[in-house]
């Protein structure tokens, strides 16, 4: 496995990659790699002739009162992983090379941004979307592999891919969840026993909110505010957003009808987690 830390190296490699005909696959990640890493990275080894992981804690990507300075890093355990896993080449860029002195030019997504996540973290997406298109541009996968536990940022990456006409192809994988149902997320270390006991409430109040549906509900506030009581028995949950979308354009929707995105943020404790589920009515 090449660890390659330069971006010239990373660019002249993935060049003598393209020009062999082989195909490349990314998985863009932030480290403290977990199984859901592990799901991308065995479907682009599936796809692809080389696969390429991506580490690199982006900090444009936070906001200022958000946990940049605590994010779990674990570096040599990710390359131990992705070595045991078969990767190819692991991608570390340096924040030098990312963001030297004086750089000014970000990429941003309208309106798929402006809801869910988009609301509470002004600037993330804009962040997200950025370093994605450095890395498209550094490495020119033929496929790059996203998780659906973060389905606003796969949709507005595919966004920025049609309206920017680059290249690749986006596969968004289904997210990853430990035994009792809790996405696998690499923030599930912050929790405490008894925060992460009760951090599975959140994956059964989206289920509740699905059986509700396929019950025949069709109002979306009612549903809502059925997950909202379900969360109260949680005495360190406190939701952000709860929200029943359209999978294409991400607008609330008030009668449910076809397939729609049941997503939630919330804090347990002071952790902030994400999920979602996609439910036909
Ligand atoms: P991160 O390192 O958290 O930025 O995540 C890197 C990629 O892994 C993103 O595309 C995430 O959506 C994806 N990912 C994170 N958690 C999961 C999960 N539990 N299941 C599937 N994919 C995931």
């Amino acid at each position: 496995m090449k660890i390659i830390r330069s971006l010239r190296t990373i660019q002249k490699i993935s060049q003598q990659i393209k020009d062999k005909g082989r195909s490349i696959g990314l998985v863009p990640t932030m480290g403290a790699l977990h199984v859901g890493h592990l799901s991308l990275i065995r479907k682009a080894q599936i796809d692809n002739s080389v696969v390429i992981v991506s580490i690199f804690v982006n900090p444009i990507q936070f906001g200022p009162k958000e946990d940049l300075n605590k994010y779990p890093c674990s570096i040599k355990q990710d390359l131990a992983f992705c070595k045991k896993e078969g990767v190819d080449l692991i991608y570390l860029p340096s924040l030098k090379d990312m963001y030297p002195k004086g750089y000014s030019t970000f990429v941003n997504v309208l309106g798929l941004t402006d809801g869910l996540c988009g609301a509470f973290r002004p600037g993330h997406f804009k962040g997200v979307i950025t370093v994605v298109n450095k890395l498209f541009n550094l490495i020119h996968p033929d496929i790059a592999y996203f998780g659906q536990k973060d389905y606003q940022q796969a949709l507005v990456i595919k966004k920025m891919v049609k309206d920017l006409n680059i290249p690749v192809i986006i596969k968004v994988m289904p997210t990853k969840r430990e035994r009792d149902g809790l996405a696998m997320s690499s923030r599930n270390i912050y929790l405490s026993p008894r925060e992460r006991k009760e951090a599975v409430l959140l994956y059964q109040g989206l289920k509740l909110a699905g059986r509700l549906i396929k019950q025949g509900n069709r109002n979306a506030a009612l549903v809502i505010n059925n997950i909202r009581k379900f969360l109260k028995q949680g005495k360190y949950i406190c939701p952000q957003y709860i929200s029943i979308v359209d999978l294409k354009d991400l607008k609330p929707i008030k009668i449910l009808r076809g397939k729609v995105l049941i997503a939630l943020a919330a804090f347990v404790g002071k952790t902030r987690l994400i999920d979602n589920i996609i439910v036909k009515a």
